[in-house]
């Protein structure tokens, strides 16, 4: 059995490579090559074959480089790396990166992948996660904090993530709470957020994040709300996956920091300036119903705060997921 990841980074997308030749090179049968690219096939990369000339990509694929994302950041992130795991396919970063052990406290560890199987969103929902065309990361911190304090977390990773983008060159960003990122009223990326530990001491957290970035020539991609992509947003858009990945990195955990520091005063303001919903009706649904009510921006622990008939209620990031209500 030939892995498709050794075979991937020989396919080009200008020049075809005969089954032949590929056999040739790893010593294999032409059936292997044959089952090989039909493995690739099933993870949705499109290939052109041409009968007597062989195999070619149809677009350039961008693999991810963990040396090209190590020379991206800089030596001050670089020296509170404890772990790094740049890896082809897992269930899901955040699952992986919770079998990590806790790095030591002021330092992170990280955790990259290609492709996730089972790709993890809020609530049990899931992440869709094709082959080298996004970013999904996760990292390891121990948070010198208790539990009951990381509300704000999630939205505060948030923010980051979004100025991040702007400052990258992105357009047309947005926040819906407590955890999405929006292009142009398109969910192009999310965080997830996981901790474990006591409930008054310190923690470790997971803060696993899905940026989408180019998944437009990827088949089969099936997402029940609108989606988009940082290319199809910004043609000019000139980082690899890998440089990206470097900046996200960096980061996520300069927000960490800040967060542990508590150096997050200013979070309701720059919150409300990425605002999507804010005085838009909405609902929240929960298991124990629908509570309907304006959005009135989020508060310092980064509870939602929602006008009802009976004035602002504080609600809890919890198990409530925010809808529009039009
Ligand atoms: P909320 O967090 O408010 O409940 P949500 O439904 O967007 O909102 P998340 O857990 O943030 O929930 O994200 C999971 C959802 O995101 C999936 O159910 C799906 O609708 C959507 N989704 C899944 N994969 C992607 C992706 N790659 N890009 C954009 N959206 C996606």
């Amino acid at each position: 059995m030939l892995d498709f990841t050794k075979l991937l980074p020989l396919l080009d997308h200008v020049e075809y490579r005969s089954g032949q030749q590929l056999a040739t090179h790893f010593n294999v049968t032409r059936a292997t090559i044959h089952n090989c690219m039909a493995r690739i096939d099933a993870l949705g990369i499109e290939l052109e074959r041409i009968p007597g000339r062989g195999y070619r990509l149809c677009a350039p694929l961008d693999l991810l480089s963990k040396k090209e994302i190590v020379t991206n950041l800089t030596a001050e992130v670089t020296a509170c790396m404890h772990a790094f795991k740049c890896l082809q396919q897992v269930d899901s970063t955040n699952n992986t990166a919770f079998e990590l052990e806790q790095p030591p406290s002021g330092s992170f560890s990280v955790v990259l992948a290609e492709n996730q199987t089972a790709g993890k969103g809020r609530r049990g929902r899931t992440w869709i996660s094709p082959y080298a065309a996004n970013i999904y990361a996760s990292v390891v911190w121990s948070m010198r904090r208790p539990m009951h304090e990381l509300s704000g977390l999630s939205p505060y990773l948030a923010i980051c993530v979004v100025e991040a983008l702007h400052a990258m060159g992105l357009s047309g960003l947005s926040l819906k709470w407590p955890n999405d990122i929006y292009c142009n009223h398109k969910k192009l990326a999310g965080l997830l957020i996981e901790c474990s530990g006591e409930l008054s001491g310190s923690c470790k957290v997971i803060a696993g994040l899905g940026v989408n970035v180019a998944m437009k020539n990827y088949r089969n991609i099936e997402i029940d709300q609108q989606w988009t992509d940082i290319k199809s947003n910004m043609p000019g858009w000139e980082l690899s996956r890998s440089q990206l990945a470097a900046q996200l990195i960096a980061t996520v955990v300069a927000g960490l920091q800040a967060f542990e520091k508590k150096s997050v005063s200013d979070m309701v303001q720059r919150w409300a300036h990425w605002d999507l919903m804010c005085d838009s009706e909405v609902n929240i649904i929960s298991e124990s119903g629908v509570q309907h009510g304006i959005v009135r921006g989020i508060d310092a622990a980064g509870c939602l705060l929602l006008e009802t008939k009976q004035g602002i209620e504080h609600i809890a990031i919890g198990e409530v997921s925010l809808r529009g209500s039009e």
